[in-house]
């Protein structure tokens, strides 16, 4: 038996998979990301995560020695160990929207290296890319990238059939190059008018004072004002996606997160509508999909970690 472990900004996901090719998932659980107490709380939220489903399915827990975890970026290393710099975990960060905590890091690897005596940590984009290369829409395919628009945005990279990790695992965060001065556009790292700032769905509904989901069912309703607002941040969001197809020269590009998957009917077309016709030498051979993992690619990413 192995873990895989998911942790997100609000939650964190465990369950055990017995090895193999398949992709079942056992003894899955989840609860709320801790996010109050010492720093250390969280790697101990994900052990005893991990004992309770072996509890739960009548194992040893000394039995599962294997783990892979993908975790919200930016990391950074501390003595040698991956530790979380996440904005949306760490309330001491610059302009963390969260203030439940004054946590500047949380350490990862150091306490989990305490449990398991095999243990991968990615970013969560890049887990999700492997799994997205391995099940899901970017299998056989060696130029792509994962791209998630959710409460944050990100991607992971891969070209020539190498997936980019960069000095610290961070490579990817495409969230945070700017794309704008629009001085009301603040993103939780600190940045003013970077991708995130402007698309993502905590800082828009921070900026604009109404929840992204409920801005994106008024433009499909029809409403004219959320539908400027969701036409000019698609503006941006394609624009993201082009600038990564001219840099890294893409087949295709996998779109997930909680924000595009429940209104991608509304914003594909849109975002498609960006890239078609620039350049066209290098953006015809590329395609803007659906990520076909689907609302359990952070489930299959912590999984692809550990083949
Ligand atoms: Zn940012």
């Amino acid at each position: 038996m192995r873990a895989c472990v998911d942790i997100g900004g609000t939650k964190v996901s465990v369950s055990l998979h017995a090895g193999g090719d398949d992709r079942v998932l056992l003894a899955t659980r989840t609860e709320p990301t801790a996010r109050s107490g010492t720093p250390d709380v969280l790697g101990r939220q994900v052990v005893r995560m991990v004992d309770e489903a072996c509890a739960y399915l009548g194992i040893p827990s000394q039995s599962v020695q294997r783990a892979g975890v993908c975790a919200p970026g930016p990391f950074v290393l501390e003595q040698g160990a991956i530790a979380l710099a996440s904005p949306n975990l760490c309330g001491g960060l610059a302009c963390g929207h969260d203030r439940s905590n004054d946590w500047r890091t949380v350490p990862l690897e150091a306490p989990l290296r305490h449990r398991f005596q095999q243990l991968r940590i990615e970013n969560d984009a890049v887990a999700a890319l492997e799994a997205e290369r391995r099940w899901g829409a970017l299998q056989a395919l060696d130029h792509c990238a994962y791209v998630t628009w959710s409460t944050g945005v990100g991607s992971g990279l891969c070209v020539g059939g190498r997936v980019l990790r960069g000095k610290h695992g961070n490579a990817g965060h495409v969230g945070h190059i700017f794309v704008s001065d629009d001085t009301h556009a603040i993103c939780g790292c600190g940045n003013v008018g970077d991708l995130e700032a402007l698309v993502g769905g905590h800082a828009v509904a921070h900026r604009l004072g109404v929840p992204m989901s409920e801005l994106l069912d008024a433009a499909q309703a029809g409403d004219a004002q959320a539908g400027q607002a969701v036409d000019a941040m698609c503006r941006v969001m394609g624009r993201a996606l082009y600038d990564l197809i001219a840099l890294l020269d893409l087949q295709r590009i996998a779109l997930g997160g909680s924000v595009f998957f429940h209104h991608q009917a509304l914003l594909l077309p849109r975002l498609i509508a960006q890239v078609r016709g620039r350049l066209a030498s290098v953006t015809d051979g590329c395609e803007l999909v659906p990520a076909g993992l689907g609302a359990r690619v952070g489930d299959y990413g912590a999984l692809a970690l550990l083949d």
